[in-house]
């Protein structure tokens, strides 16, 4: 492990380096490699040794190089890389049989040789890494065009060669087929991985690294020509030649490219298009026909070349066939495309309704119409109930399943004609342009929408609130942003004074609702801001022993305080009642934390959980977070639920469930009003129960009965719950319910709910004051 690390830093130093660097380090170790060959330092046979030794050296380096950055990479580049390592090793390895034949055994090596079978392992597995290594080259149907330039460059490419080497090697004549193949597969194999490289690397971005690896790949090819060529012309190969230096290099080269390999990630790799690289091949092209042409003056005609020139001009003319079908299919691409576009900017992507700017636009040309001729212009807009808890306890594909059944619903009912729009969110709207009867579409609408969407197996209520506005002969110049802002505060007036009606825009309308339209932002900014308020009030045992704090919320509204029942009602409307829940919580726990060290016995904390419509299946997640973050265990939390709200039960039970397994304590709050029902005490067993001040007060008039309110405390002592009475403001009702066995008590007598930030150990019942009871 630690000899591997030595390596990573040098390398990693390198890469820090500038590659500039870099290159002028690999030039002087070829120069003085260079010029101890040349100088014949040491004798000849020390010189050979020094070659072969040289060629053994780069070669394991460049392996190392690469496997090093195999190692770094993943999936298709680590094979790339491990590849191209495996091959160059393959040279290396044939590079010491070379050795042994020349230094240790000291005789010519034959040909072929075990050696040779080494070295073309390397163009063999080489082009294999660079064809697996993943390639915006590749993208899409850009492979054919590829392969069609790969032919023409490779074609080209094989025609000079043959032009300049390959011919000889085949006219020099071999012995044998085999021999003379072998002898082809040198510079045939350089050919084909340059182009391959030269291909993968014009179609996407130049890089560095690559630049170095297929400067690499050149060296090698020059100095495997240059073997071939002197071999064949039969004037050897000494020590130090031309071919010796280029493999040398040619593998630090490769190495460096290793090095310097930048992994681009798949939305990143860029495709290239610039003309230039575009033209390249048709230049390989050029070349290789002229080089064609040269061959055919000076040397007569040689097949070879021809054949090899008609193959690159067929890809060259296939090349452009292709390019003349790309751009059919791109223009008609291009057709659709502008049409989708233009579909997209005005269309809802989820139900494919018009959308806001599309109606904005409808909405005041129908404005222009009516201010021209009187034209009828009339708007509907529909708001869902209760959207957001939808989306939050069911899920977003419950939430869009509901909003396209909205969608084909109200695209029922409208006429041909009527534009239907989503406007964002549950918000959909109708702009009606001729006499029709708006109310009766609008009751139409209504009564689609209040049928229930079957969503995963379950009945979801469906309901919404519609407000309705109509420019009369007296608006004359009423503007789009007026029109459906009357709408809207229709709708909210509708929302406010009971779910699931319509109601009609007017002027009186307008003042009172645009108040309210004010106080919703204000609350939406405040709660997001953490500035809704908490008041905390004493929970005490019957002996005036602390025993809780319930928290309760605190808002106000242009510095007049807002009745809770009124925004909590609002927040629940807006999908809010949740987030204000547990900032409450946070900030009542935060407080009780730092009396934390004056509790003489633990005092729990108590919150209220609005368990509106919808209950959010993610609420005792939420809960279980925050506990965990203030570090306050469950057990010292009591969640007070009313049942008053709920509508769906079996959805109630499993939130009940999941805070029960968190380990919160349970209260049913405000006993005996709403649904809450004895038996159904049985099936919530609440570990405390909070007995309505409703049941508190006559308790003040010595002949009412008491035999209800002992009923109830016996039972949900059978049941193994607390008894709190709330609302307590006499010593009467206190000491009745103290003798009807009431366990905790709540109210003014005991202590008033105190502002956080007025709060102390003693006001909220933490502590008693010296001296002095609480009672007292
Ligand atoms: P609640 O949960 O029944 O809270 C007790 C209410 O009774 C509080 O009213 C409290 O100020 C009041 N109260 C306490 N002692 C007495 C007394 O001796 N006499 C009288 N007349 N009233 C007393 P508040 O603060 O106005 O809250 C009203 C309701 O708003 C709460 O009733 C609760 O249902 C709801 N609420 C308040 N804060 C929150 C909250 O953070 N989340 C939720 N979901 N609901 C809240
Ligand atoms: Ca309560
Ligand atoms: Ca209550």
């Amino acid at each position: 492990m630690e000899r591997l690390s030595e390596p990573t830093a040098l390398i990693d130093a390198a890469r820090r380096g500038r590659p500039a660097v870099a290159l002028a380090v690999l030039f002087g170790v070829a120069a003085v490699f260079t010029a101890l060959l040349r100088l014949r330092v040491g004798g000849p046979f020390v010189a050979r040794a020094i070659d072969d030794g040289g060629q053994i050296v780069s070669p394991a380096l460049g392996a190392c190089f690469c496997a090093w950055q195999a190692r770094r990479l993943s999936g298709a580049e680590r094979l790339s890389w491990a590849l191209i390592a495996g091959g160059i090793a393959a040279w290396g390895i044939g590079e010491v049989v070379w050795t042994y034949y020349e230094v240790v055994a000291g005789r010519a090596t034959p040909f072929p040789s075990l050696a040779d079978c080494g070295y073309l392992l390397f163009p063999a597995l080489a082009l294999g890494g660079l064809l697996v290594r993943p390639s915006s080259a590749y993208a899409g149907t850009g492979r054919f065009r590829v392969v069609l330039d790969g032919a023409m460059v490779a074609s080209a490419l094989f025609i000079i060669s043959w032009e300049t080497t390959l011919g000889s090697v085949y006219h020099g004549g071999a012995d044998n087929l085999f021999v003379l193949l072998v002898g082809l597969a040198y510079p045939v194999g350089d050919l084909v991985l340059i182009t391959a490289a030269a291909l993968i690397v014009v179609h996407s971005q130049l890089r560095r690294g690559d630049v170095f690896f297929i400067s690499g790949l050149v060296a090698i090819a020059l100095a495997d020509s240059y073997f071939s060529y002197t071999s064949a012309m039969g004037s050897g190969n000494s020590t130090g030649s031309f071919a010796d230096i280029g493999w040398f290099v040619s593998f630090l080269l490769m190495g460096l490219g290793a090095v310097f390999y930048e992994h681009v990630p798949a939305d990143q790799r860029e495709r290239t298009e610039s003309i230039v690289l575009v033209c390249l091949p048709y230049a390989f092209v050029v070349v290789g026909i002229t080089a064609t042409a040269v061959g055919l003056v000076r040397s007569g005609i040689d097949y070879v070349t021809l054949v090899v020139s008609v193959v690159a001009i067929s890809a060259l003319l296939a090349r452009q066939l292709l390019a003349v079908l790309d751009n059919r299919r791109l223009s008609a691409d291009l057709l659709a495309r502008q049409h989708e576009l233009h579909f997209r900017a005005f269309h809802d992507p989820l139900t494919g309704l018009a959308n806001r700017a599309l109606f904005y636009d409808r909405v005041a040309h129908a404005l222009e119409l009516h201010r021209r001729d009187m034209r009828p212009v009339s708007l509907v807009f529909c708001d869902l109930d209760d959207f957001k808890s939808v989306n939050d306890s069911l899920g977003h594909d419950a939430g869009d399943t509901v909003l396209t059944t909205v969608a084909e619903r109200l695209n029922a009912i409208v006429r041909e004609g009527d534009t239907l729009a989503r406007l964002g969110g549950d918000e959909f709207a109708v702009l009606f342009e001729d006499d029709g009867d708006v109310a009766l579409m609008a009751d139409r609408m209504l009564q689609a929408l209040a049928r229930p969407v079957m969503i995963q197996n379950r009945m979801v209520p469906l309901r919404a609130s519609i407000g309705r506005s109509t420019v009369s002969a007296t608006d004359g110049n009423i503007d789009v942003p007026q029109l459906l802002k009357q709408a809207d505060i229709a709708m909210y007036t509708a929302k406010r004074t009971g779910k699931g009606a319509a109601v009609d825009y007017n002027a009186t309308l307008g003042g009172v609702e645009s108040n309210v339209l004010d106080k919703r932002i204000a609350f939406a900014g405040d709660l997001s801001a953490g500035r809704v308020g908490t008041a905390l009030q004493p929970i005490l045992s019957m002996e005036c022993e602390p025993y809780a704090v319930e928290a309760l919320a605190r808002w106000s509204f242009d510095g007049v305080a807002v009745p809770p029942d009124q925004f909590v009602k609002m927040a629940e409307r807006e999908g809010l009642l949740a987030d204000l829940d547990l900032l409450v919580a946070r900030k009542a726990l935060s407080q009780m934390l730092r009396y934390e060290h004056l509790m003489a016995t633990p005092v729990l904390t108590s919150i209220n959980l609005g368990l509106g419509r919808f209950v959010e299946a993610s609420i005792a997640e939420r809960l279980g977070t925050l506990l965990a973050e203030l570090e306050v265990a469950p057990s010292r939390l009591i969640v007070e639920i009313t049942e008053r709200d709920v509508l769906d039960l079996t959805v109630m039970h499993s939130a009940l469930a999941s805070l029960r397994d968190l380990g919160v304590r349970i209260a049913i709050d405000d006993f005996g009003v709403g649904q809450s029902t004895l038996s159904r005490l049985g099936a919530i067993r609440p570990d405390i129960v909070k007995l309505d001040r409703s049941f508190v007060e006559p308790l003040d008039d010595p002949t009412m009965s008491t035999t209800l309110v002992r009923g109830i405390i016996t039972l949900a002592h059978d049941l193994g719950a607390v008894v709190v009475g709330e609302g307590i403001e006499t010593e009467r009702q206190f000491d009745v319910l103290r003798s009807l066995g009431c366990d905790a008590a709540q109210g003014f007598l005991l202590g008033r709910p105190m502002p956080i930030g007025d709060t102390s150990p003693v006001n909220i019942g933490i502590t008693e004051p010296v001296g002095i009871s609480v009672r007292d």
